[in-house]
């Protein structure tokens, strides 16, 4: 049984699928106009372990991330800059040029994580007509209003609007600044689309309604949702900043052109910190994988750092406990190691499959409780060194943690070493045999020696 905690309800539920065996879900990717730190990749990272435990408990995922190169304005309420545009004007580009680039980006990284290719990575530029409908159906439908600078949506035709994110409507509006659009009839009105003004400097435009504009932020997740999977889907995905605007905003627009909920499952993830700090320019901390890959540490000890903690925990990120982590990754790998070098049989093997049923069950079991990987990582820990190959397999389908394939991965030069010294041992020429391992130690090897031989583990 797989239980996840939905925002919507704020209870741990038993997951069941809308339909038999099929699971639908969308992630709100990347805004596309800079580098996406290790916190925006650790939230890719939880999905992708949600995707792989639905997977190996059968179901067939349909899994679509967006990619916002489009509307998403400096502030999430209608207020700011596009950042496409700004980002395009501080670099010199066009923002064509700077989606692009950064869509490479994130993909090239999305890779390097083993993250699995969802079914589309669809660009919200790509589906400005469908935009364009269903802002057409709000209106049809009378949800929206029409002010100087775009069509709103009043949150007021909406009485669950507050319902999601258990929000204090009377206080936002206490709270709300004075200066601020003054058209818009309630606080909580969102734009679902933008008219660029006469000398309004916007690149991306497209005509509607007889001017040139384009659509807000929101609007693209519940188009692509509506386009490409149908509603309701099962779970959607996103950090739990989108809780009170963008997905509340997203389950509003959705109702008015369909009268369908959106999603049947939300799961929100927390944030990451760095030093206890918020990941922001201002306090220079936000790291990259390049960054990381620089100080040492590859892109797999980064997921393995998100994935020994919970997606709804808070999570401290630092230095010192990534290289903890790498160790214990590197534990991993030299018993991996130790499986490929072993000349040990098991006698029982009935018996050894019985156990490593279990113990796959178990770990599953684990993650099938809210993606508790936590958990399962303490389960992995405990096991022993003459495991089969197939535990850490099923390890890998699991995390995507590369273990496998990143052992052995031995050189050449070690290999030959290694074959020298064991002649060395046998010719009694311990002298050489010593010098040897001190070579092999400089390579990153240690061995020691066994009775069934000479044992190598990374150091
Ligand atoms: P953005 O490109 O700003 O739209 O962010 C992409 C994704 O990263 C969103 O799902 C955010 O909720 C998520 N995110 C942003 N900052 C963090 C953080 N510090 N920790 C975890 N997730 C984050
Ligand atoms: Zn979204």
């Amino acid at each position: 049984m797989i239980k996840l905690k939905n925002t919507a309800t704020k209870k741990l539920e038993e997951f069941k699928p809308i339909n038999p065996n099929e699971v639908k879900i969308y992630s709100c990717g990347p805004t596309v106009y800079g580098y996406q730190h290790i916190g925006n990749y650790a939230s890719y990272i939880y999905w992708d372990l949600l995707t792989r435990t639905m997977k190996l408990n059968g179901y067939n995922v349909k899994r679509i991330i967006n990619l916002t190169d489009v509307g998403h304005l400096t502030s999430d309420e209608d207020d700011g800059e596009d950042k496409m545009e700004k980002g395009a004007r501080k670099e010199g580009k066009t923002v064509w040029e700077i989606a692009e680039y950064y869509i490479d980006d994130f993909i090239k990284n999305y890779k390097l994580l083993n993250l699995l290719l969802p079914d589309k990575f669809c660009r919200a530029t790509d589906y400005i007509e469908e935009d364009k409908k269903s802002v057409q159906t709000m209106i049809d439908k009378n949800y929206t209003y029409e002010t100087e600078d775009g069509i709103y949506f009043d949150t007021s035709k909406f009485p669950e609007y507050a319902n999601f994110a258990r929000l204090d409507l009377e206080g936002l509006k206490a709270g709300a600044r004075v200066d601020f659009n003054s058209e818009k009839k309630n606080v909580s009105d969102f734009a679902v689309w933008k008219f660029i003004k006469p000398g309004e400097k916007h690149a991306m435009r497209w005509d509607f309604l007889n001017r040139p504009g384009y659509p807000g932020w929101h609007l693209e997740c519940s188009t692509i949702i509506h386009k490409e999977l149908g509603e309701p889907i099962d779970i959607h995905t996103g950090g739990i900043d989108h809780i009170p605007i963008h997905h509340t905003n997203e389950i509003a627009q959705t109702y008015a052109m369909t009268e369908k909920p959106l999603a049947k499952y939300w799961l929100h993830c927390n944030f990451i910190t760095i030093d206890n700090e918020k990941i922001s320019k201002s306090l220079g901390n936000i790291y990259t994988l390049q960054d990381l890959a620089e100080k040492g540490f590859s892109p797999m000890d980064y997921k393995m750092w998100v994935l020994s903690g919970t997606y709804s925990g808070t999570r401290n990120f630092s230095f010192s406990d990534l290289e903890a982590v790498k160790n214990r990754r590197k534990n991993w790998r030299n018993k991996i190691a130790m499986i490929y070098q072993s000349t040990l049989k098991n006698a029982d093997g009935s018996a050894l499959e019985t156990s490593e049923k279990n113990f796959k069950e178990k770990i599953l079991n684990a993650v099938n409780n809210d993606l508790n990987s936590a958990s399962a990582f303490a389960l992995i820990d405990q096991l022993p060194e003459t495991t089969s190959k197939s535990i850490w397999e099923f390890i890998d389908e699991l995390f995507g943690l590369n273990l496998i394939n990143d052992s052995p991965n031995i050189t050449e030069e070690q290999t030959k070493l290694l074959a020298e010294r064991k002649k060395a041992r046998e010719e009694k020429n311990f002298e050489k045999s010593d010098e040897l391992r001190s070579k092999l130690e400089n390579t990153g090897i240690s061995v020691k020696d066994t009775p069934n031989g000479q044992i190598w583990q990374y150091i």
